[in-house]
């Protein structure tokens, strides 16, 4: 499709959008009594107006039911996750008794790593991207440190070539097969929060497989994002958290992966707890754990329901609508705001540049701008002016337009607010 940058045509763009109307589902913060253009949704989802709902039943239910709320609610708490099993494994291409919600994403992968991470004197390394996300680095750190490694012999960190910002998939398959019979695990945030950049899963997958390794993934950049086939790659675990593009609310609760073909595996160590027990079982407080066979069975604690609440909220949102159209939108304003920032670049040449890769096959909703110059100003501008982005040291600024919320009009008055603001700098 050839764009234009006008008014004209992205209102245009907005008639034809089948999620225009989800906007409306949405709240928005104001800046001057003016909904914002909000870029954030890779950070923090905004809040779903269906949201409180979930949660007002959840109180009620409490303050009409107490204890008997565990059995007798609305959507019984006693196994109130069991309700995501069908919605959230369509959005990551599992099965449903392959996928959990529980905890948080940084205490999962730790939950996690204790089943797949296994080092032995002879394979004992992690491989995982340079510059991961930093609790996923402090993580890792502490996990091969809880085993008795020191971090800079276990773990070897995928390194961007000298004046590229993106990984080549090549190097990452290099490396693997370099470090082969050594390799205990492959630990890879699927989508890079700084840059944006999708990994190619599936291949990065079947080769950590290929030397013997465990491969897993952390998905918060990618939940919601992108199209997802968690059990078709044979991907071994995975963990991401809700409160980015799925919208469920600070810090709240996680989500987890484990295929199937461990299900069965008794030998496999992990932290137990009562709600990992057997379901049938569970309230005969029997001392011998019996894990349930599934995801489910890395349970630990009873389930934190009023967290659980807006999760349930946004993952039945994502199944009303789907995965493939939101792709589509996705693809489709994601090129359009590359579009706009390529003729704003025209008129202010030499302000900006995109190190998200231009591949659509390896990006998703996400650019990323690296701002020359008095970056921080313009960044100070474009949040006084209305449109809220993120600031990543040393001078980037990461651009969300997320298909739930954000629409192509929204592009154009960034596009002409971005302009605004350089040229204003330039005097
Ligand atoms: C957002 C994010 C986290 C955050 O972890 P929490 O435990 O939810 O604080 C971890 N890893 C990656 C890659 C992230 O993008």
């Amino acid at each position: 499709m050839i764009f234009q940058n006008t008014i004209n045509f992205a209102k245009q763009l907005d008639l034809q959008d089948v999620l225009r109307k989800y906007k409306e589902e949405f709240i928005f913060p104001t800046v001057k009594g003016k909904e914002v253009i909000y870029f954030t949704g890779n950070s923090l989802g905004l809040q779903p107006k269906r949201t409180k709902s979930y949660v007002d039943e959840v109180m009620k239910d409490w303050a009409e039911l107490a204890v008997e709320g565990h059995f007798y609610a609305q959507k019984p708490w006693w196994d109130y996750q069991e309700r995501f099993a069908t919605p959230l494994s369509k959005i990551v291409g599992g099965l449903p008794n392959e996928v959990t919600v529980m905890n948080t994403l940084t205490v999962n992968l730790h939950l996690l790593m204790v089943s797949f991470y296994r080092p032995t004197i002879s394979r004992y390394k992690i491989i995982c991207e340079e510059k991961a996300f930093p609790s996923d680095q402090y993580m890792l750190q502490s996990q091969v440190r809880f085993h008795g490694y020191e971090p800079n012999e276990a773990i070897v960190e995928i390194k961007r070539r000298e004046g590229e910002h993106n990984i080549r998939t090549e190097d990452i398959i290099a490396k693997i097969n370099e470090i082969g019979g050594e390799l205990a695990l492959v630990l890879i945030g699927g989508v890079n929060y700084y840059t944006g950049q999708v990994f190619d899963m599936k291949t990065i997958t079947a080769v950590g497989h290929q030397v013997g390794a465990i491969v897993g993934w952390d998905l918060a950049h990618a939940v919601g994002n992108i199209k997802l086939e968690l059990h078709n790659w044979n991907v071994d675990f995975a963990a991401w958290c809700s409160y980015k593009y799925m919208n469920s609310g600070p810090g709240n609760a996680s989500g987890c992966f484990v295929h199937e073909k461990h299900h069965a595996n008794k030998e496999l160590p992990r932290f137990a707890g009562w709600w990992g027990h057997n379901k049938e079982r569970r309230f005969k407080m029997e001392s011998e754990f019996d894990p349930v066979q599934g995801a489910d069975g890395w349970q630990v604690s009873n389930l934190p329901v009023l967290t659980l609440a807006p999760y349930l909220a946004s993952v039945e949102m994502f199944d009303e609508v789907g995965m493939e159209v939101l792709i589509n939108k996705r693809d489709r304003i994601t090129a359009y705001l590359e579009f706009v920032l390529a003729e704003i670049g025209k008129e202010v040449s030499g302000s900006f540049e995109i190190i998200t890769p231009i591949s659509p096959e390896e990006r998703a909703c996400q650019l990323s701008v690296f701002l020359h110059g008095e970056g921080r100003e313009l960044f100070e501008y474009l949040i006084e002016n209305g449109v809220i982005v993120d600031w990543r040291e040393p001078n980037v600024i990461r651009l969300a337009p997320v298909p739930f919320y954000c629409s192509f009009e929204d592009i154009y008055h960034f596009g002409q607010i971005l302009k605004k603001g350089i040229l204003k700098k330039a005097h």
